[in-house]
């Protein structure tokens, strides 16, 4: 079985499930290959704290793993052009014939696998590729002329009937692997795999030690962390003043089976002075919990045997989000121009942008060297003087991660305030976020720039200060974020006068909210012209 960096578990994971099946079946060992490929990393921009979680769980899995017999082999390889041939070679040389993988739906990675398939035959090698990232698979769910839906809610009716008129398909568990026999440990062959070490770190990629050690705390890699932060937010209250930089288990949750987390969602999901959502997302973006072990246990807390996905209900409005995760892979799928750093909108690509990113320079591998302007500086730097934006970036920078609402009005504001170009913000996440994850981050970056699938024109432009009251009421995420605004409090904490941010330090506003929503409609009316 080939491990990819999307699906780092032992349990219901359908290739891994297959693979052991099989194995089982022809009565030969089951050995599981974690390809470490540096230069895919640095193509696809992922971030060293993205790396090092993938390196912790793995870390982890050997030892899974090992208590049945199954070795985890981890290689390192480059170039990765050369990857298939070195798998097969590999492969020949334990003698086998088979090998199972999950499906990646990225351009690159269809190749790659296309390119082992057609690779493996003169092998007279086997491959299996299976769904697995999805409730829903892409190719699925599709409009009347047989297309990927680029619109979210009827493709989320559309996702809702499916999965509800096949529930045993769509949300089956898949059985954990059977152990190898333990005589493995005394064959020739296959003993050294067990020897062979997770690295604790990939070249290139390194944390800094006082950022490994936050991750760690914030971050801690294993199933049995994933399914329970799961479990706490199905049932534990919302904290209020729990602004994230707290690891999701840390104590002081309040048990409540009628206003838990998940219960409240529908109401509370958008409030960043608390912790409204889930945080699981590094842990679905990896794999290390299955998507559909979520809606199962969500179906379980409401003892019903259908999946809701309505609005009103804080389990429907969840199973929603989960939904979007589906959709911007079907995006990613569907339309693989997104993959290729060109907008889903193509009508999009000449707005002119204070700060291009052309698409071929869209990745840290080809756009090395580029010159931050003074603007985007400050944007990454959280000093634009607008609060909730400096909060946001900060809170990124520290945690890796932050609330959904934020990225859209930080993406927003990258894209239509400053007009800095959405492929430079996307980057700029996937260097930073523990849960990068390449159809999230580009499907929503796109939405917010208008470029996307959002059905509403370019005119959706949130207003920052209005989008930090009501996200932000208390004003705690902002105060825990930008220290230098500790001491304000209502209208002055979301949007500080000039006399009072002078005097606390603070930056005024590098663009005038009005003045750069006007450049905005103008540059999206007409693209091509400045
Ligand atoms: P919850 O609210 O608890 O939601 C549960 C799960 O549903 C999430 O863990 C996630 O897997 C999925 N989900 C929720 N919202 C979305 C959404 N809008 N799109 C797709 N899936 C969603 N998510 C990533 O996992 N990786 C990314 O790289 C990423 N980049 C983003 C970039 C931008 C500009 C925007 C606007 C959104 C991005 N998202 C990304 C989606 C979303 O912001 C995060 O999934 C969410 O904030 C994670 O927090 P949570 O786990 O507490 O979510």
């Amino acid at each position: 079985y080939w491990m990819r960096m999307g699906d780092l578990r032992v349990s219901d994971n359908r290739a891994l499930s297959l693979a052991s099946e099989q194995a089982v079946k022809d009565d030969i060992p089951l050995i599981v290959l974690f390809a470490i490929s540096p230069q895919d990393y640095v193509a696809y921009d992922r971030s060293a704290r993205r790396i090092d979680f993938t390196l912790r769980n793995l870390s982890k899995l050997k030892g899974t793993l090992a208590d049945l017999h199954i070795p985890l082999h981890t290689i390192i390889h480059t170039p990765r052009r050369t990857l298939p041939s070195r798998i097969l070679t590999l492969m020949a040389d334990l003698g086998s014939t088979r090998l199972y993988a999950n499906m990646e739906y990225e351009v690159d990675e269809l190749r790659r696998d296309i390119e082992i398939c057609e690779l493996s035959k003169e092998q007279g090698a086997k491959m299996t590729f299976v769904h697995n990232k999805c409730i829903v698979e892409p190719g699925v769910i599709l409009t009347k002329e047989n297309k990927s839906y680029a619109v979210y809610s009827p493709y989320q009716r559309n996702w809702l009937a499916a999965v509800n008129h096949n529930i045993p398909h769509y949300l089956e568990d898949c059985p954990k692997p059977q152990p190898n026999s333990k005589s493995i440990h005394k064959s020739k062959k296959f003993a050294p795999l067990f020897d062979t070490p997770v690295p604790d770190v990939v070249d290139g990629f390194e944390l800094q030690e006082d950022d490994r050690k936050r991750m760690c705390e914030f971050w801690p890699a294993g199933e049995d962390v994933a399914s329970e932060i799961l479990q706490r937010f199905l049932t534990t209250k919302v904290r209020s003043s729990q602004l994230g930089a707290v690891n999701p288990l840390a104590p002081g949750a309040e048990e409540s089976t009628k206003s838990s987390r998940i219960l409240t969602y529908d109401k509370g999901r958008d409030r960043v002075d608390r912790d409204s959502t889930s945080r699981l997302s590094p842990y679905l973006s990896a794999g290390v919990i299955s998507v559909r072990a979520c809606v199962r246990a969500a179906m379980k807390l409401l003892k019903t045997d259908k999946v809701d996905g309505s609005r009103t209900s804080g389990v429907g409005r969840w199973i929603q989000e989960l939904a979007w995760r589906d959709f911007y892979t079907c995006v990613l799928a569907g339309f693989p121009r997104v993959c290729m750093g060109r907008p889903y909108l193509e009508r999009f690509s000449t707005v002119v942008w204070e700060d291009h990113q052309s698409p071929e320079d869209s990745s840290r591998a080809a756009g090395e060297g580029n010159q931050d302007s003074e603007m985007l500086k400050k944007w990454k730097e959280g000093m634009t003087g607008f609060p909730v934006i400096d909060a946001t970036m900060r809170c990124i920078k520290v945690m890796g991660w932050v609330h959904n609402r934020m990225r859209m009005t930080t993406a927003m504001f990258l894209t239509k305030d400053l007009m800095i170009d959405w492929r430079v913000g996307e980057r700029y996440f996937m260097e930073n976020l523990i849960d990068g994850d390449f159809a999230s981050n580009n499907g929503g970056w796109q939405w917010s720039a208008s470029t996307g699938t959002d059905p509403v024109p370019y005119f959706r432009l949130f207003n920052p200060y209005s989008q930090s009251e009501k996200a932000d009421p208390s004003g705690d995420f902002i105060r825990h974020w930008v220290p230098e605004l500790s001491k304000l409090r209502g209208r002055d904490l979301h949007k500080p006068p000039a006399s009072l941010a002078d005097e606390l330090g603070y930056p005024r506003p590098i663009v005038d909210h009005a003045e750069s929503r006007e450049r905005a409609f103008r540059r999206f009316k007409n693209p091509g012209e400045p």
